[in-house]
Formats: structure tokens, C-alpha cells, sequence
């Protein structure tokens, strides 16, 4: 999976986290340097670039704290990054300018100076090789200057020294291409472990949806109905709340089956659970698949009236889909019958308790001629 433009933003934060260590280095050494040349030079040079150095210092904090705000809101297009990159060779070409100095200077002049420059351009290595074309940026303008006066001085220790130089530049962007590609393939391990755990977090929570979710009608299916009955029975029971619950059964579905075949069942069933998961719509009610043909719902903190009352809504909604049951015994249209059960939280024992006391009053139902609702007799307190 091609993670590139995340790695490059990485790469890029990595920069900008620790663009202004390096400027430390650059306000001390550029001391050292001036300190070294001062006496050399017509003074007022040294202090001149000294100035530069501290100038580009400052210009180069605004641009990082500009930059790192402007990140915190979005991701910096690769042109921002480039320009970033060209504000980093602002220093480049100061550094570069020390090496001018070398055209003309005392021995400890030559030791500081050489010595600041490449320590500057290590310590570019160590900072700036998250982001090369930042690297570049101060590299090459930093060591060339010097490689190049070194070797026009015509001296034989001259010449090893703008070779050393030389090597030692190759060598050191050598390292900084290395350090870039174990960084680029650190944050791409990183990325691809992240998108991993997404995409099996993904893949988990589907699971577990799935398994508690009828395929058919897509409510809770038989499994989750049980679980969450149990749970609500026992918050029911430390909170005292009335714990509510309809068991709905389509009428002469058997018959309607035999007649306009399973398909058209299967297709009678979805909107029956449709209808249920309407009116089933608190954040804490449960609309399930209890089997077949059988439908349950959980109504939590519901007294018996209430819960009559939206089965009845339920009973009537059903009704008004007006599906076509040429064979049924109790209307020309599919109808349903539903039993109702109310226990306050010191009555409720097991789940199977609940359930029998719903499945008798619809029992009830369907004995009494079916398309109603029925509820089970209130137990004395
Ligand atoms: P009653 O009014 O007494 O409930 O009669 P009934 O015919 O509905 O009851 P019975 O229990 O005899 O029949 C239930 C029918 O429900 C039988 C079965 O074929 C059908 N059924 C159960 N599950 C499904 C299903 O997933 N899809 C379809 N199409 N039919 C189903
Ligand atoms: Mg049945
Ligand atoms: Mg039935």
C-alpha cells in the first residue's frame, strides 16, 4: 500500500519538530567564526556577516513558528515544504559566505572556521535529512564556498584540505539519504501498523455486528435479544424501574407462506420488522427477530399502559401496509397479534419469567381471534 504522501507530511513535522535546534548551533559557532576572523579581516567584515548570521537566525524562527501554526490547522502542500526548504538555504549561503574567509587568514582562522562549517553541516545531517531537499538546501551552498577557495589557494595542505572537504560532503549526504530512507521506512511500518489495526478493528466491530443482527430483517436477532433482556431485568431490578416487553406474531403465516411462496414471506417479515424498529426508537428499546415469525421488543422504564399502547400502534401500522393474505382466517390483509408483559423491578425473576407471562397473553391474542393486542394480568404487588 503506497503510504507516500503520508510519509512525506511525517517526514515534514519531523523537520519542522526540530528545524530550530540546528540555529542554536548556528548562533555559536558564527561566534566562534567572527571571534576568530575579527582580527584578521577588516574587522567590521567579520561583525558584518556575524550580523547576517543572526539576522537569518531570526528570520528563519518566524518562518518555523509560522509554519508549525499553519500545521497545527493542515498539512503543508509539497510547494509550502519546498519554500520551507528554500528559507532553510537562507543559512546555507550565510555559513557559505564564511568559507570566503578563508581566502586570506591566520591558521587558528582556518581551524575554526573549517571546523564550524562542517559542524554546522553534520548537525544539518542529524536535523534536516527528514526533509533532503531542506538538506540540500543548507549543504551545498554551506561547503562548497570552502572546497572551492581551499582549492584555489594552490597550497599542497590546502588542496588535502578542499579534498577532505570534499569527501567528507559526499560522505555526509551519504548519511543523510540513509537516515531519510530508515526514517521514510520507520513511518511507513508505522503507518501500515496503523491501518492494520483499523482495518481489523473495522473488521471486528463488523463481526460482532453481524452476529447479533438478524440477516433478514437487519434488527437484533435472538442472541442480542437475550443478552440485552438479561441486562435490562437486572438494571430493572436494582432501579425498581417497570421493565416492558411484546411478543408479536404474525397471523396465519403458514397459510400466507403456502400461498404467495417463501420469497414473498421472507419480504412480509422485513417490513413487519420494519414497522417494529419504527416504533421502537428509544436509545435503550430493543426491536429483535425472536424467531420465524415471532418478533420481541424491549421497552425499558414502560408501565404496562404505555407498552399497550405502541403495540397498539404497532398492531394498527401493520394493519395499514394492507399486504394481501387472501388466505387467512381473520382478514383479507396480513395482520398481526401481540402479547404484552409489565413487571416492576422487584417482581422480575429469569428472563424466561418475562417471556412466558408475553407469550401467554398472546397466546390469548390469537385465541381470542387474533389481530389484537393482549396483555398479561398485572401480579399483585
Ligand atoms: P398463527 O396465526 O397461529 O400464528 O399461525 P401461523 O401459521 O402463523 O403459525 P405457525 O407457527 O403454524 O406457522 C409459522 C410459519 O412461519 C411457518 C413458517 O413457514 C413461517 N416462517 C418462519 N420463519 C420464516 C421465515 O424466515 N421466512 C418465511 N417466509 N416464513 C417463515
Ligand atoms: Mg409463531
Ligand atoms: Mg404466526
Amino acid at each position: 500500500m503506497s503510504q507516500t504522501p503520508r510519509i512525506e507530511a511525517a517526514l515534514f513535522r519531523h523537520l519542522l519538530d526540530n528545524a530550530a535546534i540546528p540555529l542554536i548551533g548556528s548562533g555559536i559557532g558564527s561566534l566562534l567564526v567572527a571571534w576568530a576572523q575579527y582580527g584578521m579581516l577588516p574587522g567590521k567584515l567579520a561583525l558584518a556577516w556575524l550580523a547576517a548570521v543572526y539576522l537569518t537566525i531570526g528570520l528563519r524562527l518566524l518562518i518555523i513558528r509560522h509554519y508549525r501554526a499553519r500545521q497545527a490547522k493542515t498539512e503543508p502542500s509539497p510547494a509550502e515544504a519546498m519554500r520551507f526548504a528554500l528559507s532553510v538555504g537562507l543559512s546555507g549561503i550565510v555559513w557559505g559566505l564564511a568559507g570566503l574567509f578563508l581566502i586570506d587568514t591566520s591558521p587558528i582562522g582556518m581551524v575554526v572556521t573549517i571546523t564550524a562549517i562542517q559542524a554546522m553541516v553534520m548537525g544539518a545531517a542529524l536535523t534536516l535529512s527528514a526533509f533532503l531537499p531542506a538538506f540540500y538546501a543548507f549543504t551545498v551552498p554551506a561547503m562548497l564556498p570552502l572546497i572551492v577557495v581551499l582549492a584555489s589557494r594552490g597550497g599542497t595542505a590546502d588542496m588535502a584540505l578542499a579534498l577532505y572537504s570534499a569527501i567528507f560532503l559526499i560522505l555526509i549526504i551519504g548519511n543523510a539519504r540513509h537516515f531519510n530512507n530508515t526514517l521514510r521506512q520507520t513511518w511507513q511500518l508505522s503507518f501500515d501498523k496503523e491501518d492494520l489495526v483499523s482495518a481489523l478493528t473495522k473488521a471486528h466491530d463488523l463481526q460482532s455486528t453481524l452476529a447479533q443482527t438478524d440477516g433478514l430483517t437487519g434488527i437484533a436477532n435472538r442472541r442480542r435479544f437475550d443478552a440485552a433482556l438479561q441486562q435490562e431485568i437486572s438494571r430493572h431490578q436494582r432501579s425498581g424501574g417497570q421493565l416492558a416487553l411484546l411478543i408479536l406474531d404474525v397471523d396465519h403465516f403458514k397459510n400466507y407462506n403456502d400461498t404467495y411462496g417463501h420469497l414473498a414471506g421472507d419480504a412480509c417479515l422485513q417490513r413487519i420488522a420494519q414497522v417494529l424498529g419504527k416504533h421502537l426508537h428509544r436509545g435503550t428499546d430493543l426491536a429483535a427477530r425472536y424467531g420465524g415469525e415471532e418478533f420481541a421488543g424491549i421497552l425499558p422504564a414502560t408501565e404496562l399502559a404505555g407498552a399497550l399502547w405502541l403495540a397498539e400502534q404497532i398492531r394498527s401500522d401493520v394493519e395499514k401496509l394492507n399486504i394481501e393474505h387472501a388466505a387467512s382466517a381473520n382478514a383479507d390483509h396480513i395482520t398481526v397479534s401481540i402479547g404484552v408483559a409489565s413487571l416492576p423491578g422487584r417482581q422480575l425473576g429469569a428472563p424466561g419469567e418475562l417471556i412466558d407471562l408475553a407469550d401467554q397473553a398472546l397466546y390469548a391474542a390469537k385465541q381470542d381471534g387474533r389481530n389484537r393486542v393482549v396483555s398479561a394480568p398485572e401480579k399483585p404487588a
